[in-house]
């Protein structure tokens, strides 16, 4: 079934799910075989041919915009406004998320800690904060944007990687430090020992933003945006062929891909993974995703959880969420919020949600096994 349903889509779009020593990468397959081309680190725009109606054009641009390597790809029938979408990941990042812009909303509200009386903030702020912590209390905790100083301990994606002394850890871990943060009526109080960082969410609001921006662009009939580990397809390409979105396969270090997700129109997918941002010490791996329970990366069994949901901060938030929750936890949340999953564990089982067991293809088959969700 899931074999005739794959036969029956002519052209495919992979777009990887992309990881710090993964460029961004994209592959059509119009012969059976996928073919892999990478982008560089760099700036790069490329505008493909046109279609065969010489109507719809694709533009595609790759740059560093939210931390990490952004690729997109528009298909419209007017100009190319890659430049803009990059110039919205970008304002969004400055304007309200970015917890090393001092002018941004979470750096005002971070400075502002302590203060009893709390800052004023935007109602776009307070709608990304009351999204994030309702994960947070869902997962009981699993997702805390309050962690940010124990990440900054670690600093895995900074200069200085270190295991930190368990005496610092313990002198800033907070039992459920999500629960101090208070935000309503834009205005939002912090207690002077807790900082907020959105890194968990940030990519996938990006899409989100990316999304809005589309909407007011009639002329674009498709486009799929890859900020990091977080995806946004919308509407279709060409011949009205399906999305593919090829997992990562965490064991080839971000370089090669043990599946892919063939979705139809808008879709929002993130990956979290232990192989994304990590480094080595006495042959232990300390990677990027705490947790908050500890202060130390997760061990959950997990090595990566990818989600789709129906906004890129809800796919972002249950993906680092479900990471730290490991299998079993991770797919009751993934229920609640009628998301849809693929796990894989540190045994090579990979686990997919009923939603999408008709839109996975298992293609490392010789390495990962697919196995039945114990209802
Ligand atoms: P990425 O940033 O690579 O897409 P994630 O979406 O999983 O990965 O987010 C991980 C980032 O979120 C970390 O770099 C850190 O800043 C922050 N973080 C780590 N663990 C947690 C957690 N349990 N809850 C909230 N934020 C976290
Ligand atoms: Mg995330």
């Amino acid at each position: 079934m899931k074999q005739e349903c794959c036969k029956k889509i002519r052209l495919w779009g992979i777009i990887f799910l992309t990881s710090l020593f993964f460029a961004g990468c994209q592959a059509e397959d119009t012969s059976g075989e996928y073919e892999q081309e990478t982008t560089q680190e760099d700036v790069q725009t490329e505008k493909s041919q046109s279609t065969d109606t010489g109507e719809i054009h694709s533009y595609t641009q790759s740059d560093i915009a939210m931390g990490t390597i952004v690729t997109s790809n528009i298909y419209t029938t007017g100009e190319d406004v890659n430049s803009e979408i990059f110039d919205v990941l970008k304002q969004v990042e400055n304007t309200y998320i970015s917890w090393r812009e001092e002018d941004s909303e979470i750096a005002r509200l971070n400075a502002s800690a302590g203060n009893e009386q709390g800052v004023e903030i935007s109602g776009k702020l307070e709608e990304m904060l009351q999204a994030t912590l309702d994960i947070s209390e869902k997962s009981s905790g699993a997702l805390d944007p309050t962690l940010g100083k124990i990440s900054r301990l670690w600093d895995i994606d900074g200069e200085n990687p270190r295991v930190p002394a368990q005496e610092e850890i313990t002198s800033l871990l907070k039992a459920d430090g999500y629960k101090n943060v208070f935000c309503e009526n834009q205005k939002a109080v912090l207690p002077a020992d807790i900082s907020i960082d959105l890194g968990a969410v940030g990519k996938g609001i990006g899409c989100d933003e990316v999304r809005s921006f589309l909407e007011n662009h009639q002329e674009i009939t498709g486009a799929v945006i890859s900020v990091g580990g977080s995806i946004l397809t919308y509407g279709a390409k060409e011949n009205d062929s399906l999305w593919g979105v090829a997992i990562t396969d965490p064991l080839s270090g971000g370089e090669n891909y043990m599946g892919v997700l063939y979705l139809e129109g808008e879709n929002y997918v993130s990956t979290s993974g232990d192989y994304e941002k990590y480094f080595e010490q006495d042959g232990v791996r300390y990677h990027h995703i705490l947790d908050p329970k500890t202060g130390y990366p997760a061990r959950s069994g997990l090595t990566s959880v990818t989600i789709v949901a129906k906004n890129g901060l809800l796919s972002d938030g249950l993906s680092t969420a479900c990471f730290v929750l490991g299998l079993e936890e991770g797919m009751k949340l993934v229920e609640t919020y009628n998301a849809e999953a693929i796990f894989i564990d540190t045994d090579q089982n990979v686990y997919a949600t009923d939603g999408l067991q008709d839109k996975f293809e298992l293609t490392s088959k010789e390495t990962y096994h697919l196995q039945e969700l114990q209802q």
